[in-house]
């Protein structure tokens, strides 16, 4: 699903997002804005499945833009305009291009997942000791940044400690962005709170304006960016019940799927509940957060 856009020139593919360049007076793609489309293909395991999920690129959108404007006390965001084309509209956006910070932003506030490895492996998360006796799904005692690099399409981003991150973009755009990450998963989780959704942690992407502006781009705050857990179930001392994609990551590591996880090939297709089921925790999981119905 790339599209062929009037007007647009196509410039780069990712998992999920589709970029493209408004074409300028003079023909030639603009250089200070992109239109990013979401699709509804959907990546698991670091592959990008053979099968989409229907409205997933809308609901990502539409839920991203009411955090944009949510977090807009705290952080300036990418936004100019959601008037694009008709072919991709609901699922698009025209924002500012970015020299983007080449760091995964994560931040946890709850463990599980790679920082419960971690932690059950050194006693700490990306440096930051943490009291004896945590288990799966327990709150931290305050949200610890975990940032990552950003891996190419079809390889595996890697941790990377908090000196990392200082010697790849300097000292003090690292201690800026990490303070930010936390402070969007505060505010974040202050506000899915009374909402019923815990947010155990989340990944953001940066970028820098001209003037050295620091920018919230990309996604927000989403099923796909991030674990959101129904707080009526939460219960620490084991996997939590997700609004995310871990449904589809249980389904392909289940005996049902006939998929070997080590043996490097591509997953199959989804069967069509499977399929059903995901788009139901996405559309769910905007209903819940924004109270609005989600209207395809
Ligand atoms: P994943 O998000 O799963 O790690 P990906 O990097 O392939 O994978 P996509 O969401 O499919 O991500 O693609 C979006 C791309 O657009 C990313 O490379 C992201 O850094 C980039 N991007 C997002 N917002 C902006 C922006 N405002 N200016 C420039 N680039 C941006
Ligand atoms: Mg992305």
């Amino acid at each position: 699903m790339t599209f062929t856009l009037p007007g647009f020139a196509h410039v780069y593919s990712g998992k999920v997002r589709d970029l493209y360049a408004p074409l300028g007076d003079d023909g030639a793609p603009r250089t200070d804005r992109l239109l990013l489309v979401a699709s509804d293909r959907i990546s698991a395991y670091d592959f990008v499945l053979r099968s989409q999920i229907p409205d997933k690129g809308a609901v990502l959108t539409q839920l991203s833009l009411w955090w944009f404007d949510q977090l807009a006390d705290l952080v300036p965001n990418q936004i100019v305009s959601t008037d694009v084309p008709e072919q991709v509209a609901g699922r698009a956006v025209l924002v500012e291009r970015l020299d983007m910070v080449p760091v995964e932003c994560i931040a946890r506030a709850y463990l599980t997942g790679g920082g419960l490895s971690e932690y059950e492996r050194d006693g700490a998360v990306s440096g930051v000791e943490l009291p004896a006796g945590l288990v799966d799904g327990d709150r931290l005692p305050k949200p610890v940044f975990t940032p990552t690099t950003k891996a190419p399409v079809g390889e595996h981003d890697l941790p990377m400690t908090y000196d990392e991150v200082t010697a790849k973009v300097g000292p003090d755009l690292a201690a800026r962005v990490r303070d930010l990450t936390v402070r969007i998963l505060d505010r974040s989780n202050e506000i899915a709170a009374p909402r019923g959704i815990l947010i155990a942690d989340t990944k953001v992407e940066f970028g820098v304006r001209a003037d050295g502006e620091i920018v919230l781009a990309d996604e927000v705050l989403t099923p796909d960016s991030s674990r959101f857990w129904p707080a009526v179930s939460w219960e620490p001392g084991h996997p939590q019940a997700s609004y995310d994609k871990q449904y589809v990551r249980d389904w392909l590591t289940s005996p049902a799927s006939g998929w070997d996880r080590a043996s490097g090939e591509e997953p199959p297709e989804l069967p069509q509940d499977v399929v059903g089921q995901t788009r139901d925790r996405y559309v769910e999981a905007y209903e819940q957060l924004t109270g609005r119905t989600f209207r395809p």
